[in-house]
């Protein structure tokens, strides 16, 4: 098969993938929600008879063509956000873009029957709830047993789906206007911290040495947080941003309770976790030296993304097929997250950035601006990407230490509540 095959395959469904555009733009649902979403995209699998499994982790589905050998994982996000106005959702992060495109794929592969012709199999995730929001949703339903964890991909980790994959594919929009594309970029990873400081109550005027003020043992961790910073260069990304959210007491009474909450945020995984561990130190000691007493509560988020250099090499080869240089981005540093960055932690991943949508993300006036580049030059260069490693063995990746890693991964992403 020519290398063109799938993309002429493509050319012919041009409108058919323009109206799937219009069709999940408009079913913007919230995450572990995305009912609707699930049913157009099983609808399509039924009418192009091609096996999936539906309600993984509430709402996602995996659809799989090929049957053995190389195993590559394509990973589409479902979810929208809530309308800034508070009326319904908008899909203003472009996940419906990236629903599309996986299924161009499918279509484009099914008809070109690659994955079968080449021995290899290719599995396509389409996965609920990647935006982090709605946590009392998710925790009820976490209560109710029906989920693990607060995002998709988190939970068909826990689950298993992950493990016999080889490599993980994947695209997002990016906000650039010049460039068509960005390769090898980086996401935050990032992590809720909670510490209660508890002292003792007591008549401030008459007999504050009978109480112990639990607001100096917050206000003083607030200040070793801000000095932590100075321990990590730059480039480690540290972010925190403590905020005193709620303290007990009245102007004449000693509060015997305070509570610190911050998230922090690194753009490599070890900074992340020293600094959870540095910021516990923070909360931990300063507690003891004013005699109070703290509990810390750990609420683990996304992972960084780190992306795999050899999988981006033959991206990068596949992107200037459709473009030159000049439209291509490398190694931007992006302050958001997602948790394509706790598939990267585990296996060899790539997450590419494509261009041409209008408006700021998570905001209501987002639109797609290029369907052009959004879903069919995009998934061209996925397809060149897919046909490289279905049909050069030499250029495929494979995942390293994958269970010792996911040991790590299930430690790490644990919910930790610590009482000093
Ligand atoms: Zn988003
Ligand atoms: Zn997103």
């Amino acid at each position: 098969m020519e290398k063109e095959t799938p993309f002429s395959h493509l050319e012919q469904h041009r409108e058919e993938i323009f109206s799937w555009g219009q069709l999940f733009f408009r079913t913007a649902e919230l995450g572990f929600q995305e009912y609707s979403t699930s049913a157009h995209i099983t609808a399509l699998l039924d009418q192009w008879q091609i096996p999936y499994e539906k309600n993984i982790a509430m709402t996602g589905v995996c659809a799989r063509l090929g049957t053995e050998g190389y195993h590559i994982a394509f990973v589409s996000d479902m979810d929208a956000l809530p309308r800034q106005s508070g009326i319904g959702n908008v899909h203003s992060c472009g996940h419906s873009i990236q629903t599309v495109l996986a299924l161009s794929m499918l279509k484009v592969l099914k008809e070109t029957g690659l994955p079968e012709k080449t021995g290899c199999r290719i599995s396509f995730f389409f996965t609920p709830a990647e935006e982090f929001i709605d946590f009392a949703f998710r925790d009820e339903l976490i209560a109710q047993s029906k989920l693990q964890y607060r995002s998709g991909k988190q939970n068909m980790i826990a689950q298993g789906y992950f493990d016999d994959v080889d490599c993980v594919l994947s695209a997002h929009a990016n906000g650039e206007k010049d460039t068509l594309f960005d390769i090898q970029s980086t996401l935050t990873g990032f992590q809720a911290k909670k510490a209660v400081f508890l002292g003792k109550s007591a008549h401030s005027g008459a007999a504050p040495h009978l109480g112990r003020n639990a607001l100096h043992g917050a206000v003083l961790c607030q200040n070793a947080l801000a000095f932590l910073k100075e321990h990590f260069p730059p480039e480690a990304g540290l972010r925190l941003h403590p905020v005193l959210t709620e303290s007990s007491g009245t102007v004449n009474i000693i509060p015997d309770r305070a509570v610190l909450e911050t998230y922090l945020r690194a753009n490599d995984t070890d900074t992340l976790l020293r600094a959870a561990d540095e910021a516990d130190n923070c909360a931990r000691h300063c507690a003891a030296a004013l005699s109070l007493e703290c509990r810390i509560e750990t609420t683990p988020g996304y992972l960084p993304l780190r992306q795999s250099p050899p999988l981006n090499h033959i991206l990068r080869e596949n992107i200037l097929l459709h473009c030159d240089e000049s439209a291509l981005l490398e190694n931007v540093v992006s302050g958001a997250s997602g948790d394509i960055g706790d598939l990267s932690f585990l296996l060899p991943t790539i997450q590419m950035g494509f261009s041409g949508i209008e408006g700021q993300f998570h905001h209501d006036a987002f639109t797609i601006r290029d369907p052009e580049n959004c879903y069919l030059r995009t998934a061209k260069v996925l397809l060149g990407l897919c046909f490289d490693l279905m049909t050069h063995p030499k250029l495929r990746v494979f995942p390293e230490n994958f269970a010792e890693k996911k040991s790590r991964w299930l430690q790490i992403t644990q919910k930790q509540a610590n009482h000093e």
